[in-house]
């Protein structure tokens, strides 16, 4: 049995500050900003995306007490806080594992009376922190913004190259020739889709679990074994003898160039989750290994009556497709009901882009159907980084509503998977904010 957890919030456990910080600020009354966050177990943290479209009334309310961020090396960050507070310090508290500092890195803001600017950069790794903005140097927490954008640049190129995985026997898909066959028609709906939002991608490397590089991970993912997905674990579970389970973001781990940077798409018999086809975190944070750094797809979903059905390429192409989007920062461009509990915020009903079309007689639908049509978790479980997305079959989950009614339903990133729809497409925004997010994922 494998299991990692890379940062505090995947345990569902309070983390705990470090008091042995050598930083050299005496300023210990800053802590206080994030120190329920940091020390209740049941804290929810909310999430700052880079180049976001929608950060959400929640967050713009948690910003004075801390929300999670992380940094990637190679990358500089601009945050732009609209207030009209003369002056206001970003404290940015590392968190190493379990343990936060409790002295932070403080950035002063230029404000001008109407916007408030942080600048800094990624150090020499992937680094998870706790932010808050404050005011009078550091003795409150900042109010309220009315908007913030959290920018992220690097060098890194606009193209996305990816590393099928293919885990256990696989319906359909158990020989060479029908995962090859499976590959290439990937290729041609993804080659297309992408190329409108001027993101290149390519299918760098196509494997099985059981030829995996770390040579632990390929004696049990043998061939005849069959995996499913658990979304709670985040991890892929199969039976060979006994019950073995492996964190999924373990699978993007000991490749060789040019796979170790690859984004690596787990390809599994089924996701335990009714109507699910595929599912990523929202948004992925590296693309060499580490926390977030895969997303999933099953060639078969459970429907809610316990039926397992086929899924089509092209349903799985278009999942593969919908949550790289995701990985790469992009939301749904009409919110479920289940987003709303996912990203603890009910006033996110769209992504907030101009090219997208939206309308709030589809969203009132959409909400209202996905709410009745399955029960779902508490949402106060849902902590970090388990914060995810994913695509649906409605057929599957007995979705009472005409999604065709939506004018958004031939995008990319629309819930949900309908198996009349046409070649989905991609916005001229949407291209924007996965080319940025790609110059600020190091290769
Ligand atoms: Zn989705």
């Amino acid at each position: 049995m494998f299991l990692t957890f890379a940062l505090c919030a995947a345990a569902f456990l309070g983390c705990s500050p470090d008091m042995s910080s050598s930083s050299s600020s005496s300023e210990k009354w800053r802590y206080e900003l994030v120190r329920s966050l940091v020390e209740k177990s049941d804290a929810v943290l909310l999430q700052l995306i880079p180049n976001d479209s929608m950060p959400g009334d929640t967050l713009l309310a948690h910003l004075g007490s801390g929300v999670f961020a992380w940094t990637n090396p190679g990358v500089h960050y601009v945050l732009e806080v609209e207030s009209s507070e003369a002056e206001m310090e970003l404290n940015r508290f590392q968190s190493v594992g379990r343990k936060v500092y409790t002295s932070p890195r403080v950035n002063e803001g230029v404000c001008d009376g109407k916007v408030c600017r942080f600048e800094f950069d990624g150090g020499s790794s992937l680094q998870s922190w706790f932010f808050a903005l404050s005011v009078e140097n550091g003795r409150k927490p900042a109010p309220k913004p009315r908007a913030v954008r959290y920018g992220a640049a690097g060098t890194y190129p606009a193209a996305l190259d990816l590393n099928l995985v293919f885990l256990g026997k696989l319906t359909g898909y158990s020989t060479d020739s029908a995962q090859r066959f499976f590959a290439e028609r990937l290729s041609e709906a993804m080659d297309s889709l992408y190329a409108d939002a001027a993101v290149n991608v390519s299918l760098a490397g196509r494997s099985r679990g059981s030829a995996h590089p770390v040579a632990a991970y390929a004696k049990e993912l043998v061939d005849s074994v069959e995996v499913y997905f658990d979304v709670g674990s985040w991890a892929v579970h199969w039976y060979n003898g006994t019950h073995l389970m492996l964190d999924a973001d373990e699978l993007a781990r000991g490749w060789s160039e040019p796979l170790n940077g690859a984004l690596d798409v787990i390809v599994v018999e089924s996701i335990d989750d009714p109507g699910c086809v595929g599912i990523s975190p929202m948004p992925g944070y590296s693309l060499v290994g580490g926390t977030n750094a895969t997303v999933v797809v099953g060639v078969r979903t459970t429907s809610s009556s316990g039926a397992m059905v086929d899924n089509t390429i092209a349903e799985i192409a278009k999942a593969i497709s919908h949550e790289t989007g995701h990985f790469l920062g992009l939301r749904h461009t009409t919110v479920t009901w289940e987003d709303r509990l996912v990203f603890h915020d009910f006033s996110i009903h769209e992504d907030g882009l101009s090219d997208t079309p939206f309308d709030p007689l589809c969203d009132a639908g959409i909400a209202s159907a996905s709410a009745s049509s399955r029960a779902y978790g508490t949402a106060s479980k849902r902590l970090l980084p388990l914060r995810y997305e994913k695509v649906v079959r409605p057929d599957l989950i007995g979705l009472a509503m005409d999604e065709s009614s939506c004018p958004d339903y031939n995008n990319l990133m629309f819930p949900y998977i309908v198996e009349s729809d046409g070649t989905p497409t991609l916005s001229p925004s949407q291209g924007a904010i996965m080319r940025e997010n790609l110059s600020a994922l190091p290769r």
